[in-house]
């Protein structure tokens, strides 16, 4: 491709931003050079910028596969926002009006077409696609291409055929945020890719703050979170309908304003829910997990998770969706003994035993994650078989606790012997943690009796401590794998060389002490760096209503005006000339003058005011 411009001029001038991300720059020298790539970077690491900033470049028009019309519809409306030409195809357009963007596009009059997969089923699409000269064909979300991801998406596989049969191949970059190995060789085999440059960033989204609680009272920790975080945008996902509703008006009754979403509403009732979070309406969405797939909020502050996800895979997906804008956002599951009751219920209702294996397991990787003391972010990133580079972050709860470690070496020993004694006495029976527990607070029921339990040494060894107290012992004791689990829906606990070990050695364990987490959190995290200074509130309100009241006048999301992030830099810096607003995050020249006047006009007179 040839260029008369860089990349980096584009980035300030179209889009208004300083500098590249990690990844960005070798994706687009490669695909300028000519070469294939699979771009892997993790949800909300910038890959669009990735192939457009190409697109821009290039004089050719610049097809893109992407799987859902709302994801289109996002990218077309930020790039025509910033008044560069992009167009999308698709099946809920008029006939008359799919003609007509052909022309444009023919015409040379469009730099990027978005289009869904299915296109390419459609004969007279094809036609007309190989009639234009296409320089690039970019595939987003290309693990949908892939058998091993969860999205398989079957029209995916039409993609390599139809780039075989044109007369010159296009440069063909691939994007995905789904990193495992086998799944970046199944993109290069299924779409047919060239020797690819593969550029992986890896799966840590820094600007997240993870944290586990495992509060008395769920609903009171999350009132409490909501009300201390007011002005930001939030989802709570649940795990059932009913634990949506029921949430969700609690929080609307403090005054507070929330909708629902899930899948027992009415169409219209999702959409017009979903529309007011979108759009900073309402603050705040309570949802169960059929919310998410394909929305594009960027600045989502939080996400509390209310029940324990099943797996990782799911947990970090929602997760992933706070923080897009770069701005730290918290990541928090609120644990409580009954989700593992939930969870494992609907794995037992599995029918695929295979299935159901695999199911459990994932389920154990997800608890040991609740109730592991060690580094959270590394326990996620090792989860996706991601090399973890330090073992504390410095930036998760657990990293952050101020919470003091208590010495249960005691303990831990005489809950093992309990384990071993029970199945001793039992002749090699293993047993759950409930009738564990009973034995080790000396508990007279009928079953415990009758199991011979009361007479063995351990009984009643720990009877001066609660059940929940005990619990949380024996859970740790599982994360750390000093008792083992089996997957099935009534686990029972065994022995290993590990819980051996440590009952004939002297080494001690640690855990946290019981309680409330106490996180002190600093703000020193942002990837990117806003200007110096303390942003002042009064005016990022100000600045945030105006954003409002534009985006209102245009019939579209607050943030394809301005991000968080450009309103933040702006309520810190606040700029009073054009030099100095063109200086904030995320203001090209497009914005300058469609906004630049009105923002400049607020600051200044907000600035003068304060001098009285
Ligand atoms: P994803 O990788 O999930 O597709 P997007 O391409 O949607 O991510 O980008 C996420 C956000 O990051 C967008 O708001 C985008 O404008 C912003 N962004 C991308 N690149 C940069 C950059 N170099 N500097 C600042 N913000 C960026
Ligand atoms: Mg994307």
């Amino acid at each position: 491709m040839s260029q008369s411009k860089l990349p980096i001029d584009i980035l300030k001038n179209e889009f208004g931003y300083v500098s590249f991300r990690r990844g960005q720059e070798p994706v687009i020298d490669a695909i300028l050079r000519g070469d294939d790539v699979i771009g892997v970077m993790p949800t909300g690491a910038g890959k669009s910028l990735c192939y457009q900033i190409p697109a821009i470049l290039s004089k050719s028009t610049t097809v893109v596969i992407s799987p859902l019309i709302s994801l289109m519809k996002d990218q077309v409306d930020a790039l025509v926002q910033n008044d560069i030409s992009a167009v999308s195809i698709n099946s809920t357009m008029e006939w008359d009006d799919v003609v007509s963007t052909f022309n444009l596009v023919a015409e040379g009059k469009v730099k990027l077409l978005y289009i869904a997969p299915e296109r390419f089923n459609n004969k007279s699409f094809l036609r007309f696609f190989h009639s234009i000269k296409v320089e690039l064909l970019v595939i987003d979300e290309a693990h949908c291409v892939s058998q091993w991801g969860h999205d398989f998406r079957p029209a995916y596989l039409n993609i390599a055929p139809v780039i075989a049969s044109l007369s010159k191949r296009p440069v063909v970059a691939a994007f995905t945020a789904t990193a495992t190995p086998e799944v970046q060789e199944d993109i290069k085999i299924r779409l047919g890719l060239i020797s690819p440059l593969i550029i992986a960033t890896g799966f840590d989204r820094e600007n997240l703050f993870f944290q586990v609680e495992h509060p008395d009272i769920k609903i009171d920790f999350l009132l409490n979170y909501v009300k201390k975080h007011r002005s930001h945008s939030g989802i709570i996902y649940c795990s059932t309908r009913k634990n949506v509703e029921e949430v969700c008006s609690k929080i609307c009754r403090t005054g507070i304003s929330a909708v629902r979403y899930h899948a027992g509403l009415s169409d219209e009732e999702r959409k017009s829910n979903q529309e007011a979070f979108i759009s900073d309406e309402v603050g705040i969405i309570v949802a169960t997990n059929a919310f998410g797939m394909g929305i594009d909020k960027s600045n989502v502050r939080y996400v509390i998770h209310y029940n324990m996800p099943p797996n990782m895979d799911a947990y970090y997906q929602e997760a992933g969706r706070a923080g897009r804008d770069g701005l730290p956002a918290d990541c928090i599951l609120l644990f409580g003994a009954k989700d593992i009751t939930t969870a494992r219920y609907f794995i037992s209702q599995i029918e695929n035993t295979d299935i159901k294996k695999a199911d459990y397991k994932k389920l154990r990787v997800m608890l040991n994650y609740c109730h592991s003391e060690k580094c959270l972010r590394a326990s996620i990133l090792s989860y996706f078989g991601e090399e973890v580079e330090k073992e504390n972050c410095g930036s998760c709860g657990n990293c952050k606790s101020e919470a003091e470690l208590v010495d249960i070496t005691e303990s831990a020993k005489k809950i093992l012997s309990s384990v071993y004694r029970m199945k001793e006495s039992s002749g090699g029976r293993n047993f759950g943690s409930s009738i564990l527990i009973d034995v080790l607070r000396g508990s007279k029921k009928a079953q415990i009796k009758a199991l011979g339990f009361d007479k063995i040494s351990t009984w009643g060894i720990m009877k001066e401590e609660s059940v929940k107290s005990l619990r949380r012992k024996v859970d740790f004791l599982i994360s750390e794998n000093f008792l083992q689990t089996e997957d099935t829906e009534f686990p029972v606990l065994s022995f290993n060389q590990k819980s051996i070990d440590f009952l004939n050695g002297d080494s001690k364990l640690v855990m946290r002490q019981k309680g409330e987490k106490r996180i002190f959190k600093d703000s020193s995290l942002t990837s990117e760096k806003l200007p110096e200074g303390t942003m002042d509130e009064e005016l990022f309100e100000i600045l945030r209503s105006l954003r409002k009241q534009l985006s209102t006048e245009e019939g579209r999301p607050p943030f394809f005006v301005f991000s968080d992030k450009s309103l933040t830099a702006m309520a810190i810096a606040q700029p009073t000339n054009r030099s100095k607003f063109m200086a904030m995050p995320g203001v090209g020249e497009v914005k300058l003058e469609k906004y630049g006047k009105d923002f400049i006009r607020v600051i200044k007179s907000w600035k003068e005011n304060k001098l009285y």
